[in-house]
């Protein structure tokens, strides 16, 4: 399945407008992303959306989520960018690890079962490509999708998992 990455995207942050407005944050989307991803859209609106729930989740009220989009050597980028606590160096691998919460006490506050970035990193596994994150304590999140592009030169057919649902307890069956 080809999918238009653009529209995944816009849709992940309308389902997150509501969570966001609760808040008084604001998501921006800049750039353009006009190509197609070989995969699954609803992994990859899980995949998005978990990212997005987190910016908002973590981040002070009255802030701004940012979500960057572009297109480099055959790879679509995609960014989620915050002004929440950031994460340390100790704990950026970590995060992506199943059941990993930063700081137990906060976390619990917000209600997370810590599956949502270990998902993401399985789905673009799955997708050919791959999750990274920038951060300093006190300084934001920003962590950055690549998945390579349709019919562009370097883009590799990408190993699709056969479960195609989209729920979170079903998708982890992939991790
Ligand atoms: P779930 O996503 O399953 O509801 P969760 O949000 O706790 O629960 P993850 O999305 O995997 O789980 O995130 C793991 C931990 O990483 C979070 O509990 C939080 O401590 C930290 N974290 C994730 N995203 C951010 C962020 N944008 N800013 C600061 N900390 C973050
Ligand atoms: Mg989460």
């Amino acid at each position: 399945e080809d999918v238009a990455i653009e529209s995944v995207i816009s849709e992940a942050v309308d389902r997150n407008k509501l969570l966001a407005e609760e808040k008084g944050i604001s998501i921006t989307v800049g750039g353009k992303l006009d190509v197609a991803i070989h995969g699954d859209g609803d992994l990859l609106m899980t995949a998005l959306r978990n990212l997005i729930d987190n910016a908002i989740r973590y981040s002070p009220p009255n802030t701004t989520v940012g979500v960057g989009l572009r297109q480099r050597d055959g790879y679509a980028q995609i960014s989620v960018t915050d002004q929440g606590p950031g994460i340390s160096a100790e704990e950026q691998e970590r995060v992506f690890e199943r059941f990993y919460r930063v700081d137990g006490a906060r976390s619990r506050q917000t209600g997370g079962t810590g599956l949502g970035l270990s998902i993401v990193k399985h789905v673009l596994a799955n997708h050919g490509g791959e999750v990274s994150l920038w951060s300093q304590p006190g300084q934001g999140s920003t962590f950055t999708l690549r998945l390579p592009i349709v019919d562009e030169e370097g883009a590799e057919p990408s190993e699709l998992a056969t479960d195609t649902t989209n729920d979170k307890a079903s998708a982890t069956s992939v991790a």
